[in-house]
This record gives structure tokens, sequence and C-alpha cells, in this order.
């Protein structure tokens, strides 16, 4: 391929809104341009990248046993209402709006998964045992209704998804879905690995199923909205909404206060109360009040921590926790909100671990302005249930006992045990073996194809560009003619361009006729892998210049050793995104 044509309109500009590297960098090298906030056109050269990472994904799934389907981004709204997912969705489903009953578009929304419309194919041809397992997957495009799209194409209101679907009859065993979320997890490994991505699979939040239900695979990088939490020793990984932590170590002395009451007149926060008695924010305990299933929950943490109400509902066996009202908390405490104490409490209460070894605390008296101080857990107030029930802080360890460390991140894939949510709410069952009816166990997986190639760059990049792996390179070698009036330098270039594409080697030739520095900032931004730059000079002498984007030395080569020497190195940079198998 010849640059001039070809279409790269790298421009020096940096939009004004661009803050995170690959965003601009996108724009700068030519790859995209914003239509409206939140969606992109990919031009040429970032659509190869795009449909390469597209190629490797479908590789794998296939590789993996799913096959693909394509479903519309067109769904009757009737389905997301059978599965409660309108409510839940909120702004994220767009709807195509329209007025009346009977106006079509009122009735239709714009996908941002697709766990209806599969299961709704699931329903309608699965009926046995025999059909299944069975894993669809689809490329396609999905919308939502961002609040915020920003990061350029890491967070758009319409993008590329590759999302699979199982469908089971039993959960463990051969067929079951603990044997395909296993496979997909494998598969995610080797899709990111051979994208070049540093990813870590982490645990993540799992809601009810509970267990290794669900992991995220992120790339640690600053663009990211996320938190990823990995411990020194590498064994433990989870994103910040899941991390489990390691109970504190007992402080306790032995001696302890006589509890006394005191007034705190209007002060209630945290901050005030510490203020205004003089104590550490650590010295206090904190006392929320939840509702679970219609019944008061009391959490405890230290007034330093949070609640992180994945864990307590988890820990408290309950489907979700939701703040309570402050009717409720006036009932359940007999004060305003801001004076809730364990002391004297009658709810169902779980302490954090951290609180169990608190001793001579500070924390709500139950009664208006009041607080109560010398507060010592099993002396003043019964633990009938304890667990880890807050939010990992830096200086934490791992349940192991290594120290945790939080690192910014970049989500691109999940993959989660749905079990039978879909599958009951839509009606979508099977028969067993004794003629028996139950709904499907299933389980979803999805990557951002748009994420990864952002994450991409955020992961290797400089101050002049792009330093793409090989495996996604818009192209894998540029030519640099420098001097193009000159016969023996378009020849030779030409000739090698020819030459490695015969060899299977994705060449660009850059036969612009500019200055050798235009040309070498153009080749730098984009970020090809290999630049060989064949110039007069050189050739007068023999040789060419072969140059790696990623730090390599510019080594002189004779001309006749070009070719080999290129496509060593090609085979080189592309055997560091093959995943071992
Ligand atoms: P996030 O937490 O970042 O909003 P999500 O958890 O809602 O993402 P999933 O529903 O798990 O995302 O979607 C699967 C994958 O789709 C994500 O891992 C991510 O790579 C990609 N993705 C999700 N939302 C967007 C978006 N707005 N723009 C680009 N890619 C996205
Ligand atoms: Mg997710």
């Amino acid at each position: 391929m010849r640059w001039t044509e070809f279409f790269i309109p790298t421009t020096k500009e940096t939009p004004a809104d661009a803050a995170v590297p690959s965003h601009q960098l996108m724009v700068r090298a030519g790859m995209i341009r914003q239509v409206v906030a939140g969606a992109y056109s990919y031009l040429p050269l970032g659509y190869r990248t795009l449909r390469k990472i597209e190629a490797i994904v479908r590789e794998e799934m296939n590789r993996a046993g799913a096959i693909e389907l394509h479903m519309p981004a067109m769904h009757p709204i009737e389905w997301w209402e059978q599965t409660g997912r309108v409510e839940a969705m909120g702004e994220v489903l767009i709807r195509l709006g329209g007025g009346g009953r009977d106006d079509w578009r009122g009735r239709t929304v714009l996908g941002p998964t697709h766990e209806e419309v599969v299961t709704e194919i699931a329903r309608t041809f699965i009926n046995s045992y025999k059909q299944l397992p069975i894993n669809l997957y689809q490329i396609q495009t999905k919308f939502r209704g961002e609040a915020r799209p920003k990061s350029g194409v890491l967070r758009t209101r319409e993008f590329l998804m590759k999302d699979a679907y199982s469908f089971h009859a039993c959960k463990e065993g051969p067929g079951g879905l603990d044997e395909t979320y296993q496979k997909m997890y494998d598969a995610y490994c080797a899709i990111f690995g051979r994208c070049g991505l540093p990813y870590v699979p982490v645990e993540a939040e799992s809601g009810p199923i509970g267990g290794d239900a669900s992991h995220e695979f992120m790339v640690p990088t600053e663009a990211g909205e996320d938190y990823l939490v990995q411990s020194e020793d590498g064994k433990y990984a989870a994103n910040v909404e899941r991390a489990a932590v390691h109970p504190l170590d007992d402080a306790q002395d032995g001696r302890m206060q006589p509890l006394q009451e005191v007034h705190t007149p209007a002060v209630s926060t945290i901050a005030d109360v510490s203020k205004f008695l003089g104590c550490a924010a650590r010295q206090m305990i904190k006392t929320i009040i939840y509702e679970a299933d219609g019944a008061p929950l009391v959490a405890l943490v230290r007034g330093d921590h949070e609640v992180n109400e994945g864990k307590l509902a988890r820990v408290a066996g309950v489907s979700k926790v939701v703040a309570a009202t402050p009717e409720v908390i006036r009932k359940v405490t007999g004060a305003d909100v801001g004076f809730a104490g364990p002391v004297g409490l009658t709810a169902r209460i779980i302490a954090d671990q951290a609180v169990t070894v608190m001793h001579d605390a500070v924390t709500g008296a139950n009664r208006t302005d009041f607080h109560v101080t010398g507060v010592n857990p099993g002396r003043d107030f019964v633990i009938a249930e304890r667990g880890d029930i807050r939010r990992a802080v830096e200086g934490d360890r791992s349940p192991h006992g290594s120290p945790l460390h939080f690192r910014k991140c970049i989500e691109v894939g999940h993959v989660f045990k749905l079990g039978t949510k879909y599958s009951k709410a839509m009606e979508a069952t099977f028969l067993d073996q004794n003629g028996k009816s139950h709904p499907m166990i299933m389980g979803c997986y999805g990557i951002g194809l748009n994420r990864i190639m952002a994450a991409a760059i955020e992961a290797s990049h400089d101050e002049k560009g792009i330093c793409w792996p090989m495996s996604i390179a818009p192209f894998e070698v540029v030519i640099c003619a420098l001097d193009v009036r000159e016969a023996s330098v378009t020849n030779t270039a030409q000739r090698l361009h020819d030459e490695l594409c015969a060899a299977g080697v994705e060449v660009i030739l850059d036969d612009r006729d500019a200055r050798p520095g235009f040309k070498f900032a153009d080749a730098e931004l984009v970020g090809f892998p290999v630049r060989i730059t064949v110039g007069k000079k050189g050739l007068a002498e023999g040789s060419v210049e072969i140059v790696e984007r990623c730090g390599g030395e510019v080594r002189k080569v004779p001309v006749e050793r070009a070719l080999s020497e290129v496509r060593e190195q090609v085979a080189c940079l592309r055997a560091r995104c093959a995943v071992k198998t």
C-alpha cells in the first residue's frame, strides 16, 4: 500500500477535550473522528486495527467452541420489561421514542447488551437437555446512554462488543456452566495476550450467585476509571468492589474506659464528632442502618472505613441492601439521623471484622444530640454476626496477609455466571432426562473491541506517539522513501515493499514528497512497529536503515540483506503477541 493512495489524515492538533493519551493519539494519527458525543467514525487506519482485534476475538471464540450469530440492535421493550431491566438500566437503555401505544418507536429500544434477545432465542428453539450446552456469540454494535461519554473510545454511547451467552442443564460437571466459564476465561486470556495487552484477571462483584461467579479483565493504566487491588505477592487480585481484606490485628491492652454518654448538640457526622470530641475517625464506630428483605439491617464499620454494600449483602445472605429512610432510622434507633450506635440496639447487627478489635470507641447513643465514649465490643454490645463488609483501602492486606496495592485500570472484558436470572424471568426452560422442566443455567461473556484498541495505546505509547503491539498494528512495517525524486530510492523502496508483501508482511510505503523529519514524525505518531528508511545517502553506500518503534536502535543494513532482516524482526515481534499454549 502506498501512503499517497491510502487515507491517513494525521494532524498536529490535539482536541481540547481529549484528556487521555489514547484519545489524543487516535485523533492525531488520523484513526478516528468524532461524529457526536460518544460516537466515532473509524477512519481507514483505525478500522484496520479494529478489524484485526475483531479477527483475534473471533478466532479465539471459535476455537473455544462458541458459535457465532448476529442479533439486531433494535429490541422490543416488552422483553426488557419481562426481565425488569427497563427500570434497572434507567437512562442507559436508549429508547427510540415516539408517542402512543401503537407507535412502534415508543416500544423499541437500542440494545445495550443482548441477554433478553438471546434468551428468547433459547426459549424458542431449545427444549431438551440434549440440546445443551450451547454457547452463542456475536460481534455487534451496542448502544448505551452513558451519562458522560469521555476518554475517546474508552467510553462511548455506541461501541462494538463481542458478547457470548452460554446455556446449560447443570452448573458442575461435563457440559456444565463452570466448564464453559473456564473455557471463556482461558479464551479471554488468549485474546488479550494476543492483542499485546498487559491484562490482569480479577475477581469481580458477582451479586447473589457469589463465589467465583464473575471475573473482570483489567489493563492497569492511569487513564482507567476503575481500580484493581493486587497483593504484593501476586497471589491475589480483585476489583475494588470485591477486594477482600485480612482482619486487622487486635490492639487491645486489656484496660477499658467506662461507657459514658456525652452531649454532642447537632454534631452528627464522623468528621464533626471526631473534631468536637477530639478523637480520630478510626476511633469511632460508624453505624449505618440499611433495609434488606423488608427488615432493618445495621452495619458497623470503623469511622475511617466505608461499608461495601456488595460484601454486606453477601455476609447477610440477602440479594441487596438499601440505605434506610430517615423514618426507619428513627424507628430503629429512637433518635434523629446521625446518632445511631450499637449499644442497646435490638435490630440485626453485622460488625465488620475491624470493629471487633476496637476498644474505647466512640459511637452514637441512639439519642438525639448524644454520643457514647468508652465503647467496648463484647462488653457494651454483643457481636452476634461479623464479617468482611468494608471497602479495602490502601494499607490493607490480602486474605493471605500480603500488602494490597491499588492501581487505576481499564476494564476490557467481563465473564459472568448469570445462573437462572434471565431464563426464569423469560421462562426459558428445558426438559431433563426424566421429562422434568427446569430453567436453563446461563453465563455471559463480554469484551469491548474499541476499548481493547484504546487500552493497548494507553499501555504502550510515548511522547512521540503510539507503539502498537505487532498483532494489532494497522500496518506492520512502514517504508520511508526519503528522496522520492531519485529513481534509485523509489525503485529500491518499491522493490522492498513488493517483496515484503509477497512474504505476507503488511507494509505501507510512505511515498510522499516531504521532509524526512515530517515522515519520521508521522511514522512514530501512528506507531508502525518497524520502519525501514531508504535514502539517497544510504543507498550510495549500499545500505538502508531499520528501526523498531519501541526503543530499538537504528541499524544500517546492506540492501540485499534488508528483506531477510525485516522478515526476521517481524516474526520476532509477532511472536511476542502469540500466546503460549
Ligand atoms: P463499565 O463498568 O466500564 O461501564 P460495564 O461493566 O458496564 O462497563 P459490561 O456490560 O460488562 O460493561 O460490558 C462488557 C465490555 O464492554 C466491557 O468490559 C467493556 O470492555 C465494554 N464496554 C462497556 N461499556 C462500554 C462503553 N460505554 N464504551 C466502550 N466499551 C464499553
Ligand atoms: Mg462489567
